[in-house]
């Protein structure tokens, strides 16, 4: 399944940028956020692929603690929205 990075603000009044994809039936679905560091690392709070939430401790390694889904190493990343 392809899916779309989707990145977005919740308010002006954070400046962290939140993440969500879509797949190609138009469905979005997970939820993350990219960090303030240099390297840009994509955290996941939920996963787009299993819909589970993710074990806080692989948050910021943006690596779904139940189906392995990497966050960083996706290939269809497009930013929009
Ligand atoms: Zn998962």
């Amino acid at each position: 399944m392809k899916l779309k990075l989707i990145t977005y603000n919740i308010s002006p009044a954070y400046d962290e940028l939140n993440v969500r994809w879509q797949s190609n039936d138009n469905k979005i679905s997970g939820l993350g956020f990219i960090s303030k560091g240099e390297d840009k690392r994509i955290g996941l709070l939920k996963c787009p692929l299993c819909h589970n939430e993710n074990y806080a401790l692989n948050v910021m390694d943006g690596l779904c603690s139940w189906c392995g889904f990497n966050a960083n190493k996706h290939e269809n990343h497009v930013t929009n929205i």
